[in-house]
C-alpha cells in the first residue's frame, strides 16, 4: 500500500494546483464528490482514475498521481460530465489543463494520443481546418500503424467524408492567432 502524507503533498503542490484552477476556470471546492460525472462518462471504463477521482486527488494535493494518469489523455471532451454535474464543474477544461502541464514536463502516458494531438493541431495550423486524409496518413506513418483504418478510406471517400484535395481556410493567420491565444491563456 502506498502511504501519502497529505499535508506535505498539499503544501508542495499548492501552487501548481492553483495554476490548474486558474487555467481551467474550475474551482475544485465546487465538487462535492457526488460521482455523477463518472457515472455518465462514456470513456470511464478505459480510465485509470475516474473523472471524480481526478478532482479528489487534486483537492487533496496529490498532483503527481494526476500528472501520470491516462485519464486526462482519454477524456474525449464530450461535455457529458459538465451537463450532469450539479455545480457545472468544467472537467474537460481541467483535463485539458492537466494534459498541457503533463506535456510540458514530457509526461505522455499514451504516446499515440500525444502524437495524434500534435498532428491534429499542426494540421489546423497549416490548413486552417482539419484535413482528414493528411491527418490519417501522417498518424499511420509516424506511429508505425501503417494499415490502420486504411480499409475504411474508400467508403469515407465515396461518401464524401474525406477529400483528397484540402479545403483551406482563407485567413489562416487568424486561426493561428486564436490557437496561440488558447494555448497561452487556457480557459480565460
Ligand atoms: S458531478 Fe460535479 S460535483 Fe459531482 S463528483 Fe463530478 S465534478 Fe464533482
Ligand atoms: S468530457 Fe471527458 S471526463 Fe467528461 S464525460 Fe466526456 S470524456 Fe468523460
Amino acid at each position: 500500500m502506498v502511504v501519502v502524507d497529505l499535508t506535505k503533498a498539499s503544501a508542495k503542490n499548492k501552487s501548481v494546483i492553483g495554476d490548474m484552477q486558474a487555467k481551467s476556470g474550475v474551482n475544485l471546492a465546487d465538487c462535492y464528490q457526488c460521482g455523477k460525472c463518472s457515472a455518465g462518462c462514456p470513456v470511464a471504463l478505459a480510465m485509470d482514475l475516474q473523472p471524480r477521482e481526478v478532482i479528489r486527488y487534486m483537492q487533496l494535493g496529490m498532483w503527481d498521481e494526476v500528472l501520470k494518469a491516462r485519464t486526462p489523455w482519454l477524456c474525449a471532451t464530450c461535455q457529458t460530465c459538465v451537463t450532469r454535474c450539479p455545480h457545472q464543474v468544467d472537467l474537460p477544461s481541467l483535463m485539458e489543463a492537466v494534459r498541457q502541464e503533463a506535456k510540458k514536463k514530457g509526461i505522455t502516458p499514451i504516446k499515440e494520443l500525444n502524437r495524434f494531438n500534435d498532428l491534429f493541431l499542426n494540421n489546423i495550423r497549416y490548413f486552417g481546418k482539419s484535413h482528414e486524409m493528411v491527418l490519417m496518413g501522417l498518424y499511420n506513418f509516424t506511429t508505425g500503424h501503417l494499415m490502420q483504418d486504411v480499409w475504411s478510406a474508400p467508403h469515407l471517400y465515396f461518401n464524401r467524408k474525406i477529400r483528397i484535395r484540402p479545403h483551406m481556410v482563407k485567413d489562416k493567420a487568424s486561426v493561428r492567432k486564436i490557437m496561440a491565444k488558447c494555448l497561452e491563456g487556457g480557459n480565460k
